[in-house]
């Protein structure tokens, strides 16, 4: 039977680069999922349905809510994101590791279900870079970018609850890190014990 994968939750502010260092972070690996999410917000340019996120309407996230279908979920500048479990659960199965790109409450809502999960929080180098990418990525009006921002500042405060923090100054520093930090969380004695164990 495949070991079985971990999961690994990256927060971080809107428009820190998660999706960008995640794209890079990918690239020819088959040994890891990536979550995707369900939302109420609207697709963004070039963003796929089933592959960026599951875009549905505030009905059918209500009733994936009744029907137990997340994981986790929560609500985020107006709107409302969820982790559908049971691909989590398969992809584990199948000895992968899995991605949440999750906020930060759905990433307190896992880490008291699955204590195990690894927290890795992303963070700009500078206020102002992270202003100049929201603003740069050109999805969100000003109004939006000034709301992501002081919701990033919020974030920041709880940050020193994570694994681990990673700066992402540059989208090679920021994929060297991840890769270091889920090389060495495979190397814990627990997990390397009950291999040799098996
Ligand atoms: P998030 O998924 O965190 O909301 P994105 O990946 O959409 O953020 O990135 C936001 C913007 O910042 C994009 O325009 C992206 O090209 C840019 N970006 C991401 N990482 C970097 C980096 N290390 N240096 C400069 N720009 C970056
Ligand atoms: P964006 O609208 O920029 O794609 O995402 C906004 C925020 O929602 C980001 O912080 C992202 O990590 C978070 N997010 C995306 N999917 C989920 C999810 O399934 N659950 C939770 N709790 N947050 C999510």
């Amino acid at each position: 039977m495949a070991k079985k994968g971990k999961t690994f939750i990256i927060s971080g502010p809107s428009g820190v680069g998660k999706s960008t260092v995640l794209s890079a972070l990918f690239q020819g690996r088959n040994d890891l999922y990536f979550s995707v999410s369900a939302t109420t917000r609207a697709p963004r340019p070039g963003e796929k349905h089933g592959v960026d996120y599951h875009f549905i309407e505030p009905e059918t996230f209500r009733q994936w809510i009744v029907d137990g279908e997340f994981l986790e979920y929560a609500e985020y500048v107006g709107n409302f994101y969820g982790t559908p479990k049971k691909y989590v659960d398969a992809a584990m199965e199948e000895g992968k590791d899995v991605i949440l790109d999750i906020e930060i409450q759905g990433a307190t809502q896992v880490h008291n279900l699955r204590p195990d999960v690894v927290r890795i929080f992303i963070a700009p180098p500078s206020w102002k870079e992270l202003e100049r990418r929201l603003t740069a990525r050109g999805t969100d009006s000003p109004e939006k970018v000034q709301k992501r921002l002081l919701r990033a500042k919020v974030e920041l405060q709880t940050a020193d609850h994570y694994d681990y923090f990673v700066i992402n100054d540059t989208v090679d520093n920021a994929v060297r890190e991840l890769r270091a930090i889920m090389l060495a969380e495979h190397c814990r004695p627990a997990d390397r014990i009950a291999d040799l164990n098996q």
